[in-house]
């Protein structure tokens, strides 16, 4: 039997929690220091001892836990996890349907009510990703209780237990079919190769999809395009796709070369008619400034924070002058496509980033789309931070 353990919540931090707030946090909690075993059931109560819900211990970058339950009685038992599993493949009947699609996220942690752990489709194969040891504890019920309730080929796992995130190296291989390397799947007609069982990434992060949909379907044609932290290309191939004259990508992993060269192949596209360049971006900004080479759409997808040899990018901090970078080889009345995954700030600070580089440079601007995380990403309002994605179209007016 797992071991119950009560814990007393500091009276000022009792709101949130009543208040459906998932992620436990040390500091909110008086007798924190009584936790020992990962994957301890919890109960949380206010100083008076009134219930704030139920849920494991399990560290992780985000916290110390999860509250998963409102129901003082639940169990975190198989059948538990059958109906969450169940309601969010019901949520997701449109994608599971869906022939021109083949991956997507069935299962988003906290957003789909248990959070430490999610699962991505890949045309039928399944990859878990666990984010404590806490929730892993429980693999063995949430592997039973996926029986029945999702159909798959196979699943892989990848083991994200230590508190920065970082991947645990190991054979990701669990049970079923072992998958081909790669799987090709389908995401709005396009072809990507994903690797299961080649490291923490796969080849394709799934929460773009409808980013990358628009810039095939409404801005490429006939646009020379700049794809900057292009890891294995997806935008570059749904650019070529959209009838780009051509597309530029940009990354210091000696990964992306061949990884974006595959992307370009499994869609047809012949990879000389691109440029794939293995290189720091902000030494190819520099470059590109010297040169005057201008693009007509720039994208740029960092990561929220980078260390190379010779600059550390931190998006909070620097993501302005990244911008700045784009307006200097962006073409008159062209468009600037920015993103980031930074969970530190929200929507309103990213375009107040942007408002200032585009203000120091003397430029005008437009918004022309906006994106947060696709439906997939399911996220609860409770959790404001879960919402991570944030990506604007800005055009150039001038
Ligand atoms: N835009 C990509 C995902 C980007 S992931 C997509 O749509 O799939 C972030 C990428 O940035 C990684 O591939 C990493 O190698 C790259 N990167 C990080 N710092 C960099 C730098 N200073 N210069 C170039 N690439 C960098």
């Amino acid at each position: 039997m797992r071991q119950l353990l009560t814990l007393k919540v500091k009276n000022k931090f009792s709101k949130p929690y009543k208040n459906g707030y998932p992620l436990i946090s040390k500091q909110s909690l008086i007798n924190g220091n009584d936790l020992k075993e990962e994957g301890t059931l919890v109960k949380l109560v206010d100083e008076q001892n009134n219930f704030l819900g139920k849920g494991y211990y399990g560290n992780q970058n985000k916290g110390y836990g999860w509250i998963v339950s409102k129901d003082s009685n639940e169990e975190m038992d198989i059948p538990f996890f059958k109906r969450a599993l169940q309601k969010a493949v019901n949520k997701r009947s449109d994608l599971m349907k869906a022939e021109d699609t083949t991956a997507f996220r069935l299962f988003n942690g906290e957003g789909d009510g248990i959070g430490g752990f999610t699962i991505e489709y890949f045309d039928g194969y399944l990859v878990i990703n666990w984010y404590s040891k806490g929730i892993y504890s429980f693999s063995k019920e949430i592997l039973e209780a996926i029986e029945g309730v999702i159909n798959y080929k196979g699943i892989y796992e990848k083991k994200r237990f230590n508190t920065d995130g970082q991947y645990v190296e190991d054979d990701d291989f669990v049970k079923g079919e072992r998958a081909p390397s790669p799987v090709i799947i389908k995401e709005n007609g396009v072809n990507f190769a994903v690797h299961l069982n080649d490291g923490a990434m796969v080849g394709v992060f799934l929460d773009q999809r409808e980013v990358r949909k628009t810039i095939r379907d409404k801005y490429a044609k006939g646009k020379t395009v700049l794809n900057t932290f292009s890891y294995t290309g997806a935008f570059s191939v749904y650019a070529a796709l959209g009838g780009a004259v051509k597309t530029t990508s940009v990354d210091l992993a000696k990964r992306s070369l061949p990884k974006t060269t595959e992307q370009f192949n499994v869609n047809n596209i012949d990879e000389k008619t691109q440029s794939i360049l293995v290189e720091e971006v902000f030494h190819y900004f520099k470059y590109a400034k010297k040169k005057n080479l201008k693009f007509d759409i720039v994208i740029m997808d960092p990561p929220s924070f980078a260390r190379s040899k010779k600059v550390t990018f931190r998006a909070e901090k620097d993501y302005t002058s990244l911008v700045s970078d784009a307006i200097a080889i962006t073409e008159k009345d062209g468009l600037i496509v920015a993103s980031t995954n930074a969970a530190t700030f929200g929507m309103d600070n990213f375009k107040g980033f942007i408002d200032q580089a585009f203000k120091e440079n003397k430029v005008k601007y437009k918004i022309v789309e906006e994106f947060s995380l696709p439906s997939d990403f399911a996220t609860i309002k409770e959790f404001k931070e879960g919402n991570y994605l944030k990506v604007l179209f800005i055009k150039r007016i001038g």
